[in-house]
């Protein structure tokens, strides 16, 4: 079932402990979709990029499957720049440079042959531009998941409000979660955020995995613990596009099957921290999913006997 996925595709600078970059691809959207791709062949993007943008990449997310008409290439102007550096934990970093560029003045254009889509994916962007998406679908989708960040709860939290309301499944990190709702405990940070309209809320904690929420119940799903991570950029992303892939796939939007596609959302989190930037993403193949898929279910798998 086809997947809309909205979000910056993009250039990024990173430094982590294990070395620096220079402007590589990067972007919500780059990540959502190469994950996505691996469950979905229907995937559809909405984006804008300048002209400065690497058709290279572009051609790959075609060749994996993904429909790129909605991309926008602005003449003359430069693509969304973002750079960050992790600190030695890896679970923070600091933001060093955004260059908004094409983002500044991004109107969301929804080609005609993508409005039937039954799934929308709304990555980390102006509250203002995802609700405009959810408003130019002539039909509602029959799941629409929502990424967001700090960022927008500082400088555009009634816009934020609005938008959480229309949708129905909302990512955020731990931190953030706190920061929304006013509550520590993140129990009762999900049941305040749940009011504010999304039934779901998948709360992301990083190294230490991923809560589901859904009215009063919970499910945890751990992160793949790693001996070496060496770039966390977009693994948030990655596990969104993995789970809403995996749900477009099944077309099963149940908490039981969210159950599964938080698992193989976070077995393409897994990959993503593996190396800089896209680049495990892009070469990943069928076979290394399926071992790591297995992996997980090792690592999750006993059996209780009563005492
Ligand atoms: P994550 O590590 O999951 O938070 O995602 C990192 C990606 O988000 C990077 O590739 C950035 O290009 C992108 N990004 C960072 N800040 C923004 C922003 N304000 N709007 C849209 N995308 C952003």
């Amino acid at each position: 079932m086809s997947l809309l996925v909205v979000g910056s595709v993009a250039f990024d600078a990173i430094e982590t402990p294990f070395g620096k970059t220079d402007k590589i691809v990067g972007g919500a959207a780059s990540y959502i979709s190469l994950a996505a791709s691996n469950f979905t062949n229907k995937t559809n993007l909405v984006a804008v990029v300048g002209e400065d943008f690497p058709d290279a990449f572009v051609q790959h997310l075609q060749n994996k499957g993904v429909n790129t008409d909605g991309l926008q290439i602005k003449k003359g102007e430069k693509s969304f720049f973002w750079s960050g550096k992790y600190h030695v934990d890896m679970n923070s970093r600091d933001t060093l440079v955004t260059e908004l560029n094409v983002l500044a003045n991004f109107d969301p254009i929804i080609p005609q042959s993508y409005q039937d889509c039954e799934y929308l994916m709304l990555g980390n962007l102006t509250p203002k531009v995802q609700q405009t998406v959810i408003e130019r679908l002539n039909k509602r989708p029959k799941l629409i998941v929502m990424d967001t960040m700090n960022f927008w709860m500082e400088v555009a939290l009634d816009d934020l409000k609005q938008t959480i309301k229309m949708v129905d499944v909302l990512t955020i990190n731990d931190e953030e979660a706190r920061q929304l709702s006013g509550e520590y405990s993140l129990v009762k940070a999900a049941a305040a955020i749940q009011a504010m309209g999304p039934k779901f809320l998948i709360i992301k904690k990083g190294e230490n995995g991923a809560l589901l929420f859904h009215g009063k119940e919970v499910f945890y799903a751990p992160a793949l613990p790693l001996e070496e991570v060496f770039d966390p950029t977009g693994a948030g992303d990655t596990f969104a596009g993995g789970f809403i892939g995996y749900l477009a796939k099944t077309g099963d939007i149940s908490f039981e099957n969210m159950k599964n596609a938080i698992i193989y959302g976070s077995a393409m989190a897994s990959f993503c921290v593996e190396k800089f930037g896209t680049e495990r993403l892009v070469n990943l193949t069928e076979e290394e999913m399926n071992t790591r898929i297995n992996v997980f279910r090792q690592l999750v798998k006993f059996n209780l006997t009563s005492v």
